[in-house]
């Protein structure tokens, strides 16, 4: 990579008045958090568990609940990297107004943006709902029923499928999230999209949204990615490495 392109980068950066960043899980590697679709990444050991097959299946409802078990004593002890901590300055100094993420893991706000400013497209994997009624259950008293009863927790007021609070494969967007994050992405006048393959939709939307809008478009991630080809600037590098800088934090 070009000692231009970091050049280039910099310059629409310091010419952005409103900047929106769009990450995805490439973000979280850093922190020990495994991909979808890079080589070792989750997708090559699992396909995923849509949300139909959830719904109509117990098997696969428990081995949903396995394996959410066993990736939250990752999750559970991640702490922020250098990608998330140079995102938190640029939204501290006022020039990133949201972050739209489709991660599930809370590492933008752990690492200082405030929960009003991050847009998670994709729900939240450290507490779980009722699908029927909504209601909201602590994953710990949910841990304690799935492997005391060998069975898939239900919801102890109306019997419903209890879930995590992501949003799976077949299942609806969040209403608000997407209000949110289009009004987002409709005012900003540049993007930046970091570490996703751009592949899921409706979420990959947001940064063609962006571009139809007149927006500047940036895609930072390791591999080439569906959009680059409709992005001002596509930068093949690493996240933290190449995000400190910007902020000073090297
Ligand atoms: P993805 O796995 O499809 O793409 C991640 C991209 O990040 C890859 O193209 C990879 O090359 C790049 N990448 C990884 N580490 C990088 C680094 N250090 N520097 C630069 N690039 C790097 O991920 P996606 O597009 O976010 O789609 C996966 C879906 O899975 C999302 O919807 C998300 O909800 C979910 N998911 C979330 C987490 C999380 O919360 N941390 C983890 C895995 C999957």
């Amino acid at each position: 990579m070009s000692a231009d392109a970091l050049i280039r980068l910099q310059e629409m950066m310091s010419k952005a008045h409103r900047v929106v960043v769009f990450t995805g899980a490439g973000i979280s590697t850093e922190s020990g958090i495994p991909d979808f679709r890079s080589p070792g990444g989750l997708w090559t050991k699992y396909a995923p568990i849509d949300f139909q097959e959830f719904v109509a299946s117990e098997d696969m409802r428990m081995e949903a609940w396995r394996r959410k078990f066993a990736m939250d004593s990752t999750l559970g002890t991640a702490e922020p990297n250098k990608g998330h901590v140079a995102i938190a300055k640029m939204v501290d100094e006022g020039l990133v107004t949201h972050v739209i993420t489709q991660n599930i893991d809370g590492l933008h706000q752990a690492s200082g943006v405030p929960a009003s400013k991050v847009i998670e497209l994709h729900g939240n994997a450290t507490y779980a709902t009722c699908l029927t009624c909504g209601q909201r259950h602590e994953l710990a008293d949910v841990k304690v029923e799935f492997e005391s009863s060998g069975k898939s927790p239900r919801c102890v007021s109306c019997d419903g499928i209890v879930k995590s609070a992501t949003i799976s494969f077949g299942q609806s967007m969040p209403e608000e999230q997407m209000m949110l994050a289009q009004h987002a992405t409709q005012e900003c006048d540049l993007m930046l999209a970091i570490g996703s393959s751009l592949q899921v939709y409706p979420a990959a939307g947001f940064p063609i949204m962006a571009k139809q809008n007149g927006s500047g478009l940036i895609i930072l991630n390791r591999e080439e990615t569906e959009l680059d080809h409709i992005a001002d600037l596509v930068l093949h590098l690493e996240i933290g490495e190449t995000l400190a800088p910007l902020v000073r934090l090297n």
